[in-house]
């Protein structure tokens, strides 16, 4: 088969107009991926190479519940692509986690490490669960079975997981653990996202939501506008959300303006008082704004009345598929950075750019997480540790840089950023995996 990379006349096997149809956040991925095949004429076999996971392992994860009875449970584990690394991604728990979903993720991470120059291929995992409905003791034991039962495919130079939806700091910590026994030895590159104590990294829970901050800094100052004053508007006060909307404001002066979450969403022309809304929701059981009335001035609104908000900038930071066909023609801010992953459907991606409306994709937009996971990799490698400013400069460093090469190629190529950052990525990994050449 030759990967050389070459223009083909006839159509992928997968059209973008296929993919789209199937849906979902594979449907849009894959839709994206031809349309960067297509403009970076990539022989077939090279697009077949990429489209395709390198490995997909389900397990089925028996536990012993708190009650004495047995259930059963199955996890899934996606190495998308080792072309340019280990291969790095999270690992969620979720009713909603299948094979589909878990492919989806795993290509994105391969692309998002791609669009950070990181050394990393791209992977995914999860476990079909509602954590909600365990007990802490419960949720560990099914986290040290899952880990044991993937523990062949991982490794800190193989397969490198880090937390994800519904898990966290202390799922690594179990997992860590895990294979530590295992081995027989200290393992702690084995994962990121760890407690600071077992060789976590500082500054890696403000990464994502800072990452996001600066991605949206670098679109002003493209744009030729000064932060100070800008109006944004936040969709999820979560992890991402809550660093973003904080930095934004308290660093760079922009006036965060809505904030929502599975609850609603609050607003205030003049500015939301954000540290008592975080102290709320960092303070509340489920950690939801629902119940936060401190502010008189506060108007109650609805999530479709968040995303479609007169705002200078608005940030998808909760879940995926929110602006959708039904909301874009109705979306009024002029620059999207995408803190969730795929939170723009293929769709309405297109109605935006018709519209000139800047979306910072989530593949830049949140990498900041993905990148202090690679600098805890490094420091773990090394058991040499860094201070928190300086994780903070090189996050800086590489979160620009990256920015800086989409928005060029978007440039050179005519296109928007979306479509320059899949250009980037898969010319990136086509010419890793082309300078590899095929084994045997
Ligand atoms: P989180 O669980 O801490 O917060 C999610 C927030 O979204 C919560 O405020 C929740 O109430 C809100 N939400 C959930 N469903 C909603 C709905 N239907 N409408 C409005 N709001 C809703 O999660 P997080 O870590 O902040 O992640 C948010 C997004 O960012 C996800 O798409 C995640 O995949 C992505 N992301 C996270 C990281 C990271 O480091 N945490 C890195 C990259 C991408």
């Amino acid at each position: 088969m030759s990967i050389v990379l070459e223009a083909r006349p006839q159509a992928p096997p997968v059209s973008a107009k296929t993919a789209s149809a199937r849906g979902g956040m594979l449907g849009t991925a894959l839709s994206q991926l031809s349309i960067a095949f297509d403009r970076l004429h990539l022989s077939e076999g090279l697009r077949a190479i990429i489209r395709q996971p390198e490995r997909e392992l389900t397990v089925a994860v028996p536990i012993m519940k708190d009650d004495g009875t047995v259930a059963v449970y199955t996890g899934y584990r996606v190495q998308h692509s080792s072309a340019r690394g280990p291969c790095k991604g999270g690992i969620r728990y979720h009713p909603h986690v299948d094979m589909d979903e878990v492919r989806a993720l795993a290509m994105l991470m391969t692309l998002k490490c791609a669009v950070a120059n990181l050394p990393f291929g791209g992977a995914k995992g999860g476990i079909s669960v509602s954590p909600s409905m365990l007990s802490e003791r419960e949720l560990e034991r099914l986290t040290r079975r899952y880990a044991a039962m993937i523990f062949p495919i991982l490794g800190g130079k193989r397969d490198i997981p880090a937390p994800d939806m519904n898990t966290s700091e202390q799922t690594m910590a179990w997992l860590m653990d895990t294979i530590a026994m295992l081995q027989g030895h200290a393992t702690p590159e084995i994962t990121t996202g760890k407690p600071i104590a077992l060789g976590g990294s500082a500054g890696r829970t403000e990464a994502t939501g800072r990452g996001v901050a600066i991605a949206t800094i670098e679109t002003l100052h493209r744009k030729q506008r000064e932060p100070q004053g800008l109006r944004v508007a936040v969709q999820g006060f979560g992890n991402v959300g809550q660093y973003a909307a904080n930095i934004l404001a308290n660093e760079f002066g922009c006036k965060v303006v809505a904030v929502g979450d599975e609850t609603g969403a609050v607003y205030n022309s003049k500015g939301l008082d954000l540290a008592s809304l975080t102290e709320h929701v960092r303070n509340s059981p489920q950690r939801l704004i629902e119940g936060y009335a401190k502010n008189g001035a506060l108007d109650h609104i609805t999530n479709d009345e968040l995303l479609t908000l007169d705002v200078d900038v608005l940030i998808p930071a909760a879940i995926e598929n929110q602006i959708t066909a039904k909301n874009a023609d109705r979306v009024r801010a002029g620059v999207i950075v995408e803190g969730a992953n795929g939170p723009t459907t293929f769709e309405a991606d297109q109605l935006l750019n018709e519209r000139g409306i800047v979306v910072v994709p989530d593949i830049l937009a949140n990498a900041g997480g993905v990148i202090v996971s690679y600098f805890e990799w490094v420091q773990d490698l090394q058991s040499y540790f860094w201070e928190i400013d300086e994780v903070r400069k090189q996050l800086g460093t590489v979160m620009r840089r990256a920015f800086a090469e989409v928005w060029t190629r978007a440039e050179e190529r005519g296109v928007d950023m979306r479509s320059a950052a899949y250009l980037l990525a898969v010319e990136r990994v086509a010419d890793a995996i082309q300078q590899r050449g095929l084994f045997p």
